[in-house]
């Protein structure tokens, strides 16, 4: 039988950098660089030729950077790759990010008749002062416009992603960016409260730093996101993750519960045959490596060769995936996810009954009151979701 597996493609190409931004993006690259590079993501995902006939697509996510940016064309070449290389599920998941700044009709148009079916929209705050401070491109009619284009165009579901604790921000203004969001009615909704990441502007910028909430207003953020948005028929699903029933991220889930997924494109992490690694960051160093393949991928007799030295040469901080760094891994996704943890599903991944190597640490914190079960499902409290990083890191079993 065929296994499951999601799909990610990084498009590191940004229109200016935000200033809290640590992901892996630029503003500087020529367009000849983003059209070698998209072709380099082609010819990776062709090596996967080699090994593709086990494995069955269920869900693509094309995030960044702003995938937005780039000519759809260039999104079109990269699904048709997919298609070719991987059988299909036959209802896929297929979402690209899209910022406000970037969002055309005709674009979205182009989007939906390639297959493309989820849009996870930007927006960060409704405050367009806030979205000025730390750098977006846009503001919040450019939102409204883009988020009402894509529902001309044909998108059911829709993500928008909002941020808790920006400089300026105040609960008045969160809470503001909560009902203006709800009003459009999206189907899911992601709430990530900032992190000042070293070397980005913002870890510079004392007076913005300044300007960031303290932890006690963050922790209200968050507690008043989750009651807004409940109210409004919004579940809670995972920490930060929030949607209409039936709407869950079906991608992000396979990362919480231990799913197999290849990141193609520079930076991007994959879990593949029981190891996990990522790309190289360079992209011209990516898109060379590529480039030097593109001629001998004739015949199908070399893939197999061709698949083993170049993604071996691409890929970094390889980490097989033994047993016990596993079962950790289990438990620390999948006690994001508000459901928790199924005892059936450990047991059919280990050959073990989760008491009987987490018994002691369960009892210990459903004792505390930071989680609680029902006999088949394990999973945090809100209490316990609070203190989150504190009772995960218990779960390392070799401490
Ligand atoms: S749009 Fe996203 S990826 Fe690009 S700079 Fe801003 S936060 Fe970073």
């Amino acid at each position: 039988m065929k296994k499951n597996l999601g799909i990610y493609v990084h498009i590191p190409f940004c229109a200016k950098k935000c200033k809290y931004c640590d992901f892996l993006s630029s503003d500087k690259d020529s367009y000849g660089t983003q059209l070698r590079y998209m072709e380099a993501i082609c010819q990776e995902i062709r090596l996967y030729k080699a090994v593709s006939d086990r494995y069955i697509v269920r869900t693509i996510f094309i995030g960044g950077g702003t995938p937005s940016l780039v000519d759809e064309n260039l999104i079109q070449n990269i699904l048709t790759e997919i298609r070719s290389t991987f059988e299909m599920d036959r209802f896929p998941e297929i979402t690209i990010e899209a910022n406000p700044g970037t969002i055309m009709y005709q674009k979205l148009l182009a989007y939906r008749s390639m297959g493309i079916n989820r849009i996870s929209i930007g927006l960060q705050s409704a405050d367009d002062k806030i979205l000025s401070k730390v750098g977006r491109i846009h503001n919040f009619d450019q939102f409204v416009a883009g988020y009402t284009s894509a529902r001309r165009a044909g998108f059911k579901n829709i993500n928008v992603d909002i941020m808790a604790s920006l400089p300026g921000q105040d609960i008045h203004s969160y809470v503001d960016t909560l009902t203006r969001v709800i009003e459009y009615e999206p189907e899911h909704i992601s709430a990530y409260s900032l992190t000042v990441e070293e070397g980005t502007p913002l870890s510079c910028d004392n007076r913005l730093l300044s300007e960031i909430p303290d932890e006690e207003t963050d922790r209200r953020m968050y507690s008043l996101t989750k009651k807004v948005l409940g109210a409004n028929g919004f579940n809670r699903y995972e920490f930060s993750n929030y949607s209409k029933p039936g709407y869950e991220c079906r991608h992000n889930i396979t990362y919480w519960t231990g799913g197999e997924y290849i990141g193609f494109g520079i930076g991007a992490s994959s879990y593949f045959q029981g190891k996990r690694f990522s790309n190289i960051r360079n992209i011209h160093e990516y898109t060379q490596k590529l480039e030097e393949t593109q001629m001998e991928i004739v015949n199908t007799d070399n893939i197999g060769r061709l698949y083993e030295t170049v993604t071996g040469n691409l890929r970094v901080n390889v980490e097989p995936m033994y047993i016990d760094r596993r079962m950790e891994e289990f438990m620390f996704l999948g006690l994001r996810m508000v459901k928790g943890i199924d005892r059936r599903e450990f047991y059919r991944q280990f050959n073990r009954d989760i008491y009987d190597v987490y018994g002691p640490t369960i009892n210990k914190y459903i004792y505390e009151g930071f989680m609680e079960t029902d006999g088949t499902f394990v999973k945090l409290t809100d209490s316990g979701i609070d203190v989150s990083n504190y009772i995960l890191s218990d779960f390392i079993l070799d401490k």
